[in-house]
């Protein structure tokens, strides 16, 4: 392995860092050696210094293709503003700087050349660029080259040509987002089969996620999150400029600081909002997606979606700028399965290639069972982008309160039945109806000799719209635009797999909490920690307090203390400071903070 003496040392002197961070130090050393590689960091992993720092070390120039102009401009001034030889070439230069950079580059006396894709097919560049030193070829954004990635980008299919006009420079793939297909992906079309990989955990251990199905006051939803968090600074995404003005004029009405942020605005208004989010420490931002590239404040504590991102990917980069300074932040996604037909119905309309357009259906539909599954939140992002072995987070909504599930896989094979005698002409309210026998019109009753008429009513209509909705998220069924959307059979595989019960369907029990009183969740609560009597007595005492505490403080319980914690203090029963402090989950801070009053609550209990 190379010896990283000298990249330690450019770190430091140039950009006055003490040492590497997580996987780079691997990168650069394989790099350094003269191999190819490919890279998936998240965002602020530091993938720059990857292909910076060996650019300046070995000789020649290192040549950055990047995608985005915005972001090439950032790193060229930051590189020159650290004494680096860097430049940028693209349809704002003119003549006489090009030369320039050219010369220069070919005189080895520039270390960085960005460029973006165009840049580098257009005439000549290429042939010109086999004359010149070349220290490596970093392809930024490499997800874009795939299909399967969520942003893809025709241009990019070209650069896989690199391999054999440069075969003897190392080239690096790097992204900040790609899933397991997108990775493959990466391989073949920039042919890269013999790169060694660094993929590095997505792991964000400060967020705390949640999810939960739109009601029917959405606007109220927002408004009590982000009450609840006042004082704090937060950003608020939703899919519609029309949304978004609404949103924050709803909240503004409640004297919260919320500002709106979408692509509509003039740049001008757009850079005061901004600079304002940036330089307060309490204003809501109310955006769509619109707002995010290049906004790093470090402090934003929560991230709602008041509609579902597009993605997996698109998600986590989202709630990914909550937290950047390593204290908890929140994420709390708001989904309905109308926001789902709204990304299939832009997926078809958009102009891509079908093959593109189904990779987008597809990808919507896996994040709407990630939002609608039951399994831990932040492990299930792991998961997609290639983790193994993920523990459970514990401090998700899943970790924290699992959703009861039920096997509802028969009732599955029912409700698809029905659609199919209905003859895939009608959409869920008529469904429901037919599953439960209800026959309230000549439509309805014309159905009603079908053998499927009042199969399902033993049932309450709500677990059928359930059941409905499940099945849409999953894709088995699928659900046609506009006003009245008609259910048809959306995965022919699928339902021969349900019919044959070798897939199972699994769903949430729909949650009743009008019908649950908080007192009976938390005995519930305690039920599951393992307490009868009077420990459980204690523990729903040191809930009582943390959700108190919480509200007093405007923070959600966990971020007091975990259940865990809570837990270990009803074993423990410690009778002093010292004692308190012993117990796993509280540290310093928190035992000053609130120790004197846990203890009382504690010897008060016991
Ligand atoms: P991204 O992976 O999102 O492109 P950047 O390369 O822009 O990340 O780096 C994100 C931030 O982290 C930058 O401000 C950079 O200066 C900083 N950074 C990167 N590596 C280190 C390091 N080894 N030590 C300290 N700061 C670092
Ligand atoms: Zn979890």
């Amino acid at each position: 392995m190379a010896d990283l003496t000298a990249a330690r040392e450019t770190l430091q002197r140039v950009f006055g860092h003490d040492d590497f961070r997580g996987l780079q130090s691997d990168v650069i050393a394989e790099v350094l050696d003269g191999r190819d590689v490919m890279a998936v960091l998240p965002t602020g992993g530091g993938k720059s210094f990857c292909y910076q720092i060996p650019a300046i070390l070995r000789p020649g120039v290192g040549l950055v293709v990047s995608p985005l102009i915005a972001l090439m401009q950032d790193q060229v001034a930051a590189l020159r503003a650290a004494g680096v030889a860097a430049a940028r070439l693209d349809s704002t230069l003119d003549r006489d700087a090009r030369r320039e950079w050219l010369s220069a580059a070919r005189e080895g006396k520039l270390d960085l050349l960005y460029v973006s894709p165009e840049g580098l097919f257009a005439n000549g560049f290429l042939d010109f660029l086999e004359q010149c030193p070349i220290a490596l070829i970093a392809i930024d954004e490499a997800h874009c080259v795939s299909q399967w990635g969520h942003d893809f980008r025709p241009d990019y299919r070209a650069l896989g040509q690199l391999a054999d006009r440069f075969a003897s420079v190392p080239r690096m793939a790097v992204t900040a987002t790609a899933d397991l297909k997108t990775q493959a992906d990466i391989r073949t079309q920039l042919r890269l089969e013999n790169a060694k990989s660094f993929i590095a955990s997505f792991d964000r251990p400060n967020l705390v996620l949640a999810a939960e199905r739109k009601g029917p006051k959405p606007q109220d939803r927002i408004s009590d999150l982000v009450r609840a968090r006042r004082g704090k600074s937060g950003i608020i995404y939703a899919a519609t400029r029309d949304n978004v003005e609404k949103t924050a004029a709803n909240l503004a009405a409640q004297n919260i600081p919320a500002l709106a942020y979408h692509a509509g605005l003039d740049a001008k208004l757009r850079a005061d909002r901004q600079h304002r989010f940036q330089e307060e420490d309490d204003v809501v931002m109310v955006a769509t997606i619109a707002f995010g590239m290049g906004v790093d404040k470090p402090d934003v504590r929560y991230v709602i979606h008041a509609d579902s991102p597009k993605s997996i990917e698109a998600y986590w980069q989202e709630v990914g700028r909550g937290g950047r300074d390593g204290d908890t932040a929140e994420g709390v996604c708001i989904y309905s399965a109308a926001d789902l037909r709204r990304a299939i119905m832009f997926a078809n309309q958009s102009s891509a290639a079908e093959q593109v357009k189904a990779v987008q259906i597809k990808k919507a539909r896996q994040l709407f069972a990630f939002l609608d599954g039951l399994t831990c939140r932040r492990g299930g992002v792991r998961r997609y982008f290639g983790e193994e072995n993920v523990e459970p987070c514990g401090v998700c909504d899943i970790c924290t309160d699992p959703p009861q599930s039920i096997d509802a896989t028969e009732m599955a094979a029912k409700a698809i039945s029905a659609v199919m005698r209905m003859e895939q002409r009608f959409g869920r309210g008529r469904v429901v109806s037919h599953l439960i026998g209800k026959a309230s019109d000549s439509l309805d009753e014309q159905f009603s000799t079908r053998s499927t008429f009042g199969i399902g009513a033993d049932q309450h209509e709500s677990v059928w719209r359930n059941v409905i909705e499940h099945l849409l998220f999953e894709g088995v069924l699928s659900e046609g635009d506009g006003e009245r959307p008609t259910l048809s059979i959306g995965d022919d595989e699928a339902v021969r797999a349900i019919f044959r019960k070798e897939r199972q369907v699994r769903i949430r029990e729909a949650a009743k909490p009008e019908r649950r009183s908080k007192a009976g969740r938390e005995s519930k609560a305690a039920a599951k920690a393992g307490f009868i009597g009077a420990d459980a007595k204690l523990f729903e005492a040191l809930k009582g307090w943390r959700r108190e505490t919480a509200s007093a403080n405007g923070v959600p319980p966990y971020v007091i203390f975990h259940d865990a914690t809570l837990a270990a203090m009803v074993q423990a029963k410690p009778s002093d400071l010292a004692g308190l402090g012993r117990v796993s989950g509280i540290g310093e801070a928190k035992l000053k903070k609130y120790g004197a009053e846990v203890l009382a609550v504690l010897i008060a209990g016991c």
